[in-house]
C-alpha cells in the first residue's frame, strides 16, 4: 500500500516536520511513501517520487517546505483534478496527506468527492486499466492545516502560526526598546489575512497599546486608537505601539491602511509615529519548537488514521486541542471556516469572535484589561502574588497580568520579593510592570521555600494576616502546590516551571521557552558536526525525574534517542539502541543526538552512556557530552509562554476573588480549567515530583533508523 504526501498553498514553518512524520510513520507501519512535489501543480504533472527514511533526514528544522509548494488555478477546475486522479492512480497512491491552508483543503475535498467520476472517465478514455480502476475505487484523505494565520475553524493552532508569532513578537520587542528611548509611536502591520489571531496574540504578548483586528471593528476606530494611546501615556508608558492586522477594516468594510493610521496618530496626538510592515519575514525561518513537535504529532496521527480507517471513510483534518490531536471532518472544518468569512462580510462580528473560540476571547479580555485604568471597589481586597520554586520564562508576563487584572477589578495587587520567604520577611514591593512581559525569569526573584512543618505553616498564615492578605496566587512549580495546600485564604496556583512536572495542567509556563532553547542548541550541535562527521552528541537536559522536557525537545530537535527516568535505558534497551545507532551510521547517517534527562538513575547518566556507545560503536562514531544546564531556564519568554501566563493568571485571579479552595489553574486539551490542589497532588508521584498520568508523546519519537525489511 502506498501513501502520498504533498504541501500546498502558502508555505508555513513546520510543514517539513509534518512531512518527516508522515514519511517515517508510514514506513514504520509498513507502507510505501511517495512525495508529490510542488503541490497540486506538481501532482497534475505527475511530479511524484518514492521517498525513504533518509529522504527526510535533517529537514524538520528547516523553514518553508522541502517538497515545494505552488498555487494552481488549474486544480480549481474539474479537468485539472482529473489529471491529478490520473497521476495518483499511475503512482498507485491510495491514501493522501495534504498539508496546506483552507484553500488547499477545500481543493482536496473536491478531489476526493469527484474521485469516482474521474476514475470512470479515465477508464472510458482508456488512460487507466480496469484493474487500476478496481484497485483505486476511492481516495483515503487526511489534511493537516498549514497556515501561519491560525484561521481554520476547529483547531487551536495551524502549522506555522507559532513560528510567525515568534517573528512578530521578536520584532515588536525590538521596536519597543527603540520606541521607549525616543518616546515614539509605532504602527506595526502583521499578517493574518482575515483572521486577527496573530495581531491579537502579539499584542497580549508585548503589551501593545491597541490592536485593530477584523473580528472587532470599531464605530470610530480613530477615536479608539487615540484614546488608547492617550491612556497609555497617562499610565506612564514612554512608547505607544498599535498592532494592525492586515485584514482590519472599519465598520463599513473599508480596509485600514497602516499609512493612514500613522498619519492620523501624528495629526491628532502630535506624537512622532513610524510604520513597520513586517511582511514575509513572518512566514520564513526556522520553525519554532512547538511547530516541530505538534506537526510531528499531527503527521503521525494522520498516517495512523489513514492506515486504520475503513475504505470510504469521510476525509478528516487533524486538528489540535492543546497538545492533543483531534480528528475532525474536513468538510465541517471547511464549511465552518467559510461561515466565519460570511459572518465578517455580513457584519456579524460577535458571531465571528465566538467562532474563533475561547482562547481568542480570553486574549481579547486580556488586551482590554491591559488598556483600562484601575478600578475602585468599596471593599478592596489585597491579593498577593508569590513565586515558589525555580525561575521560569513567562513569570514576568504572569506578574504583569496579575497586577493589571487585580487593579482593573478594583483591588490591590501585592507582590512578594523572593517568594514566600520574602513574605515572611515582609519584603513586599511595588514593581513597575510596564513592558516586563518580554523579560526572562522574574523581576521579583524567587525562592524554593514552602512550609514543611506545622510551625512553618503557622508562620506563613501569620504573615498573611499581618499583611492583610485576602487571597494568594502562587506562580511556580511542584512546590507551589504543596504550599497552596497549607493556605487558609483563597489560593490558586499558576504552574510555572520549565520541567512541566506540575500535575493539574498539560503544560506549565516556561516549558515552551525551554524546549525552544534545547531545540536551538541541538540545531547548532548538528551544524557543528558537519565538518567532523560521524559524531553522536549526548545532551543532558533538565527536568529531573519528569521526562517531558527531554521527550518534547527530542521530537522537536529530531533526536535519535531519548532517555528519561520514566523510560530509563535498561540493559536490553541499550543493546537494541546501540545496534540501531550503529546500523543507522552504516546506512549513511553522520550525526546523532541522544537526549538524557538529568534525573535518570546514576549508571545511565549522559557521560556514562557516551562512553558506552563509543565503546560499542566499533569505531563508527565518536561521542561528545553537552550539558545545557541553566541555559534552559533563562532567555526571553516565548509567545506561547506569555499567552499561557496571561490566560492562567486571569482565571486564577477570578478564582481567588470568588473565594476558591486551594486550586491549580491549568490547561486540559488546550482549555483553561481549575482543579483542586488535593486532587492534583493525588494524581502525582510525590517522590518523583511528577504527574502520574502519561502525557508524553512516546509514540511519536523517531526510531534511529528505518524499520528492518
Ligand atoms: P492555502 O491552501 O494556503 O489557503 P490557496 O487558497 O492559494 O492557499 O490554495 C492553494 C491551492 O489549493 C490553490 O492554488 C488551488 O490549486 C487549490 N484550491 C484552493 N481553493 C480551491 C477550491 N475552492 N477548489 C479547488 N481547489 C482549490
Amino acid at each position: 500500500m502506498r501513501i502520498g504526501v504533498l504541501t500546498s498553498g502558502g508555505d508555513a514553518p513546520g510543514m517539513n516536520a509534518a512531512v518527516v512524520a508522515v514519511v517515517r510513520r508510514a514506513l514504520v507501519r509498513g507502507w510505501s511513501v511517495s512525495a508529490i512535489h510542488e503541490g497540486y501543480a506538481g501532482l497534475m504533472e505527475g511530479r511524484i517520487a518514492d521517498i525513504g527514511w533518509n529522504g527526510v533526514s535533517h529537514v524538520q528544522q528547516l523553514g518553508g517546505t522541502v517538497l515545494g509548494t505552488a498555487r494552481s488555478p488549474e486544480f480549481r477546475t474539474s479537468a485539472g483534478r482529473k489529471e491529478a486522479v490520473f497521476h495518483l492512480v499511475q503512482a498507485r497512491i491510495s491514501r493522501l496527506v495534504v498539508v496546506g491552508g483552507d484553500g488547499s483543503l477545500t481543493g482536496a475535498n473536491a478531489l476526493r468527492a469527484e474521485w469516482g467520476a474521474h476514475i470512470e472517465a479515465l477508464l472510458k478514455e482508456r488512460r487507466i486499466t480496469r484493474d487500476a480502476a478496481n484497485t483505486h475505487p476511492r481516495l483515503g484523505l487526511t489534511g493537516l492545516v498549514g497556515s501561519i494565520d491560525n484561521d481554520l475553524w476547529g483547531t487551536d493552532r495551524t502549522i506555522g502560526c507559532d513560528t510567525a508569532l515568534h517573528r512578530i513578537v521578536d520584532a515588536v520587542d525590538t521596536l519597543t526598546s527603540t520606541a521607549r528611548s525616543h518616546q515614539r509611536s509605532f504602527v506595526v502591520e502583521v499578517m493574518g489575512r482575515r483572521a486577527g489571531f496573530l495581531a491579537l496574540a502579539a499584542s497580549v504578548c508585548t503589551g501593545a497599546d491597541h490592536v485593530l483586528i477584523p473580528e472587532r471593528p470599531a464605530d470610530d476606530w480613530e477615536g479608539e486608537v487615540c484614546a488608547a494611546l492617550w491612556r497609555g501615556r497617562h499610565l506612564g508608558r514612554r512608547k505607544s505601539i498599535v498592532l494592525l492586522a492586515e485584514g482590519a477594516c472599519d465598520r463599513q468594510g473599508k480596509r485600514i491602511e497602516a499609512e493612514a493610521l500613522r498619519a492620523m496618530i501624528e495629526r491628532e496626538l502630535q506624537i512622532e509615529t513610524r510604520t513597520t510592515v513586517l511582511g514575509h519575514v513572518q512566514r520564513g525561518g526556522t520553525p519554532s519548537a512547538y511547530d516541530r513537535v505538534q506537526s510531528t504529532a499531527l503527521g503521525v496521527a494522520a498516517v495512523d488514521r489513514l492506515v486504520g480507517e475503513a475504505r470510504g471513510a469521510e476525509p478528516t483534518v487533524m486538528t489540535t486541542a492543546g497538545p492533543s490531536v483531534v480528528p475532525r471532518l474536513l468538510a465541517e472544518c471547511v464549511r465552518k471556516t467559510a461561515e466565519i468569512a460570511t459572518a465578517l462580510d455580513e457584519g456579524r462580528f460577535q458571531a465571528a469572535v465566538n467562532a474563533r473560540g475561547p482562547e481568542f476571547m480570553e486574549l481579547l479580555a486580556a488586551h482590554d484589561t491591559h488598556g483600562r485604568p484601575a478600578g475602585s471597589q468599596a471593599v478592596q481586597r489585597r491579593l498577593l502574588l508569590a513565586h515558589v520554586g525555580a525561575p521560569a520564562p513567562g513569570m514576568n508576563a504572569a506578574i504583569h497580568a496579575f497586577v493589571r487584572t487585580v487593579s482593573v477589578a478594583g483591588h490591590v495587587p501585592v507582590l512578594a520579593h523572593e517568594g514566600l520567604r520574602g513574605l515572611l520577611e515582609g519584603r513586599l514591593a511595588e514593581v513597575d510592570v510596564d513592558g516586563i512581559q518580554s523579560v526572562g525569569a522574574t523581576l521579583l526573584g524567587t525562592n524554593r521555600w514552602r512550609p514543611r512543618t506545622t510551625g512553618e505553616v503557622a508562620q506563613l498564615r501569620k504573615a498573611l494576616q499581618t499583611h492583610d492578605i485576602d487571597g494568594v496566587v502562587l506562580v511556580g512549580g511542584f512546590g507551589a502546590l504543596e504550599a497552596a495546600a497549607a493556605m487558609r485564604v483563597p489560593c490558586a496556583v499558576v504552574p510555572a516551571t520549565i520541567s512541566n512536572n506540575v500535575p493539574g495542567t498539560e503544560i506549565s509556563v516556561g516549558a515552551d521557552t525551554a524546549v525552544n532553547a534545547i531545540c536551538e542548541a541541538i540545531d547548532r550541535l548538528k551544524q557543528s558536526a558537519v565538518g567532523s562527521r560521524h559524531r553522536v552528541f549526548f545532551v543532558e537536559v533538565m527536568g529531573r525525574r519528569c521526562g517531558w522536557l527531554a521527550r518534547a525537545a527530542g521530537i522537536g530537535g529530531g533526536a535519535e534517542l531519548v532517555y528519561t527516568d520514566e523510560e530509563p535505558p535498561t540493559l536490553d534497551r541499550l543493546r537494541q539502541d546501540v545496534a540501531g545507532l550503529n546500523a543507522a551510521m552504516d546506512a549513511g547517517r553522520t550525526v546523532g543526538i541522544v537526549l538524557v534527562a538529568d534525573g535518570v538513575p546514576d549508571p545511565y547518566r549522559a557521560e556514562r552512556l557516551a562512553d558506552l556507545f563509543r565503546q560499542e560503536s566499533g569505531g563508527r562514531f565518536d561521542t561528545r557530552v553537552c550539558v545545557l544546564g541553566h541555559l534552559q531556564q533563562g532567555g526571553r519568554p516565548s509567545p506561547a509562554d506569555r499567552m499561557l501566563a496571561v490566560r492562567l493568571v486571569q482565571k486564577a485571579v477570578a478564582d481567588v476573588l470568588s473565594g476558591c479552595r486551594p486550586c491549580v489553574v491549568g490547561l486540559a486539551s488546550g482549555a483553561v480549567k481549575t482543579e483542586r490542589v488535593e486532587h492534583a497532588l493525588a494524581a502525582s508521584d510525590r517522590d518523583a515530583r511528577r504527574p502520574t498520568f502519561p502525557r508524553l508523546l512516546a509514540s511519536v519519537t523517531d526510531p534511529p533508523g528505518p524499520p528492518s525489511a
